[in-house]
């Protein structure tokens, strides 16, 4: 069957002398695998348009038998040049692409999702300040749509207002402990600013998201709690190896 389908290329691996193996997410049909055959050539007209993060039409041969199925066509369907240029938002868009690669299984359709990191890596691109907190509104809609997501109204263990310091982030249970409920034994202390700025990047707004304004070391602290607790509840997860790459440019 041949098929048609928007779609945002998470990995891309050399195959043979000239061709490329590419993962993809794609709206209608989830994560699958296809073969891009001569990519590599100068002639090709995949050349320029099968990288990580690029965002394209795609028509291949959808094999319900095969795992790899052969890439016909492709045409760049939105262009990210301000994410291309900026070593920072090249990374925070590669955290992306980590974090719903370990979250998505192969087949599984999920338009929703996929409409959310279009629009995330969209307002990546535009972002003139704070492009991290479009990872963080990312991910909080990813753990979401995987199942996961986060309380954030209200302590997860008394139901009571979240309002005393420390409040503990409590993996298991989704969302954050008042100071009254903490055990003694964790460790994972969050100030309330960091539950303000996950309950205003929460907003589906994306137009709101670059007006909240975090320290970029605060900022990774909220991303590492949301990968951890996402690698937690996976199945089979590893850490986010990106997760380093995008420290190292946004503390240096
Ligand atoms: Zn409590």
């Amino acid at each position: 069957m041949v098929v048609k389908t928007e779609a945002v290329v998470l990995k891309t691996v050399k195959y043979g002398d000239t061709s490329k193996i590419i993962s993809v997410f794609t709206r209608e049909y989830g994560k699958l695998s296809l073969i891009a055959k001569g990519a590599r050539t100068s002639r090709s007209k995949f050349v320029s348009i099968l990288n990580p993060m690029s965002c394209i039409q795609a028509v291949f041969y959808l094999k319900e038998s095969r795992d790899i199925h052969l890439l016909s066509d492709a045409s760049s369907s939105r262009v990210h040049k301000n994410i291309v240029g900026d070593p920072q938002k090249t990374m925070t868009g590669f955290v992306m692409l980590d974090a719903l690669n370990t979250a998505v299984h192969t087949r599984e359709s999920h338009p929703v999702l996929f409409d959310h990191l279009v629009e995330a890596l969209d307002g990546l691109d535009r972002a003139e300040r704070s492009p991290v907190n479009y990872l963080i509104a990312f991910l909080i809609a990813l753990l979401r749509e995987a199942g996961y997501g986060l309380k954030l109204d209200a302590c997860v263990r008394c139901g009571g207002k979240l309002d005393r310091e420390p409040l503990v982030f409590e993996s298991q249970f989704g969302g954050f402990a008042c100071g009254r409920c903490r055990s003694p034994d964790t460790t994972l202390t969050m100030a309330p600013n960091h539950l303000e700025a996950l309950r205003w990047l929460e907003r589906p707004s994306p137009e709101v998201w670059s007006r909240l304004s975090l320290e970029p070391v605060e900022s990774l602290r909220i991303v590492h709690l949301l990968a951890g607790h996402l690698c937690r509840h996976v199945p089979g997860a590893r850490r986010l190896r990106s997760l380093s790459l995008l420290e190292s440019t946004v503390v240096g």
